[in-house]
C-alpha cells in the first residue's frame, strides 16, 4: 500500500479478536487522524464512508479452527469494502495458548492475502505495555511476573514472545532488535528484507515509546498484514497523509435523553456510581437477588426512569463491592448471577431507548456486550475519546431504529467523574 491524498476508500482493514479490544483499536486510529467504523461481528451489507474499518469478533479463546474461520470471512469482507491493508487486534498482553490463537489465525491470514512476512508486536508504551529484546513487559513487571500469569482462559508464563509465538506458528519466527527500531524504518525494512531471505515468517517487533511505533508504521507502509495490539495504529494514518485532528473524530450532533446502565463492579465503576449520587444525580440500584426471587425488576427501574428522565443523565447500576458481589455470587453462582444482571440490564438499555434516551452510557465489558445485542447494533462511527480506551460512538438507527450516542466503558476505566464528563464532552 503506498502513500497516497485522504481519499474516501477504506485504507485500512481490522479484525479485532474482542469487542473492547476493537473499540480501543478505533479509538487510536481516530485520535491519528482516520474516520473509523466499528462493526459488531461480520455485517451482512456494507457500511458508511471511512478510512479503516474495525471488524469486532469474538475470537480470543474460541477453538483456534473457529478464529479462523471468522477471521477470514472478516477478512473477505474487508476486502470487498476496498481495504489493502489489514491489522490483526490482538491483546496487548498477547492473550493466547500453544494452540492459539494468534499463530493461526496470523497464518490463515497470510496464506489469504499471499504474502509471506508479517511483523507482531502487542507494544502500546502509553498504555505502558513495551517490548525489548523481545520480551513483553507490562508497567514495570515482565509480563510472566505480572497478573497475566494467573489467567484462567491463557495464563501467559513465558516473556519471550519470540519463544511464545513459535510455540503457536508453523512458520519461522526472529526478532527485530530496539537498535533496528531505533534506526528507523529504513532500517526496518532492510531488516525485514534479510529475514525474509532467512525464510522466516514472523518478526517480534521490539518498541519502547510512540517514536518506534512511527518508525514502524513507515516500515509496513507497503505489508499487507499487521498483527498488533492497539499501539501501531498510531503509526499508520501518517502513511496515507493522515494527521491527528478533531476532524476525524466528528460525529452527528448529539440529542434527546441521557442515561447510564452499569454492570460493571471494578474499583473505577464504583468510585463513578459513588461520585455520580454523590453529585445528587438520579440513581437507581438494582438488587441481583430481588430478580432472582421473581420481581419484575426491569418494569420498576423503567417505570423509575420514566419519571426521572429529563434534561440531566440518570443512573440503573447494579455495581456493588466485592463483598455484596460475593454475597449474591454465593446464592446463585458465579456464572449464573453474571448472566442474569447483564440480561435484566440490557433489557433496561433498550427500554430505556425505547423511553426516548439517545445518549447511552455502558459501564462493563460484558455488560457492554449484552446491551450493544439487546439494541441490535451492528455498527458504529468511532467519536471522541471521554478518558484513554473510551471513546463516544454514534450508532445512528440501527439501534431500535433510533438515532442515538453510544459510549461503552470496560471496567477499570475512566477517572472518577466519567459519567458526567461525558455528558459535558458530548454537548
Ligand atoms: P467489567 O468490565 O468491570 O469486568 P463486566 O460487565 O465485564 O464489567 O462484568 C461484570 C459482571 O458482573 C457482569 O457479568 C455482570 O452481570 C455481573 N454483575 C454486575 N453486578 C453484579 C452484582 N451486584 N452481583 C453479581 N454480579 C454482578
Amino acid at each position: 500500500m503506498s502513500a497516497t491524498q485522504p481519499s474516501r476508500a477504506v485504507k485500512l482493514g481490522c479484525i479485532a479478536d474482542d469487542f473492547t479490544g476493537a473499540t480501543d483499536l478505533a479509538n487510536n486510529l481516530v485520535r491519528s487522524g482516520m474516520r473509523v467504523i466499528q462493526t459488531i461481528g461480520v455485517p451482512q451489507g456494507g457500511i458508511g464512508e471511512a478510512d479503516a474499518v474495525v471488524v469486532a469478533l469474538k475470537s480470543r479463546t474460541i477453538p483456534a479452527g473457529e478464529a479462523v474461520t471468522q477471521s477470514l470471512d472478516a477478512l473477505a469482507w474487508l476486502k470487498k469494502q476496498g481495504a489493502s491493508q489489514f491489522y490483526f487486534k490482538i491483546c496487548s498482553t498477547f492473550d493466547s495458548t500453544s494452540d492459539g490463537n494468534i499463530g493461526p489465525v496470523a497464518e490463515a491470514l497470510m496464506t489469504a492475502l499471499s504474502t509471506d512476512f508479517c511483523c507482531v508486536t502487542p507494544a502500546f508504551p502509553e498504555n505502558h505495555r513495551t517490548v525489548f529484546k523481545g520480551h513483553l513487559f507490562v508497567g514495570d513487571q515482565l509480563l510472566s511476573d505480572s497478573g497475566m500469569r494467573n489467567h484462567p482462559l491463557t495464563p501467559m508464563t513465558n516473556s519471550n514472545l519470540v519463544q511464545v509465538m513459535q510455540a503457536q506458528s508453523d512458520g519461522k519466527v526472529a526478532l527485530i532488535e530496539h537498535a533496528t527500531v531505533n534506526a528507523g524504518g529504513a532500517a526496518i525494512q532492510d531488516k525485514i528484507a534479510h529475514l525474509r531471505s532467512q525464510g522466516f515468517r514472523f518478526a517480534i517487533v521490539d518498541a519502547i515509546d510512540n517514536e518506534d511505533l512511527l518508525s514502524l508504521g513507515r516500515a509496513i507502509s507497503m505489508m499487507p498484514l499487521v498483527v498488533a495490539g492497539s499501539g501501531v495504529a498510531i503509526g499508520l494514518p501518517q502513511n496515507h497523509g493522515l494527521t491527528p485532528s478533531t476532524k476525524a473524530a466528528q460525529l452527528p450532533p448529539a440529542a434527546g435523553l441521557q442515561a447510564i446502565v452499569s454492570g460493571s463492579c471494578s474499583i473505577a465503576t464504583n468510585r463513578q456510581v459513588a461520585e455520580f449520587i454523590r453529585a445528587g444525580l438520579p440513581a437507581l440500584a438494582i438488587d441481583p437477588l430481588r430478580i432472582a426471587a421473581g420481581n419484575n425488576v426491569i418494569q420498576e427501574a423503567l417505570d423509575w426512569a420514566s419519571k426521572q428522565l429529563g434534561t440531566q443523565p440518570i443512573l440503573i447500576y447494579s455495581s456493588a463491592d466485592p463483598v455484596s458481589v460475593k454475597e449474591v455470587q454465593g446464592q446463585l453462582g458465579v456464572n449464573d448471577a453474571g448472566a442474569m444482571v447483564e440480561h435484566a440490564l440490557a433489557a433496561i438499555a433498550k427500554g430505556l431507548v425505547e423511553l426516548g434516551v439517545r445518549q447511552l452510557l455502558v459501564a462493563g465489558g460484558e455488560t457492554s456486550g449484552a446491551c450493544v445485542q439487546a439494541l441490535g447494533i451492528a455498527q458504529m462511527r468511532i467519536g471522541q475519546q471521554i478518558d484513554p480506551g473510551v471513546p463516544w460512538c454514534y450508532a445512528g438507527a440501527s439501534a431500535c431504529g433510533a438515532d442515538i450516542h453510544i459510549a461503552l466503558k470496560s471496567g477499570n476505566f475512566g477517572t472518577p467523574d466519567f459519567f458526567t464528563k461525558a455528558y459535558r464532552l458530548l454537548s
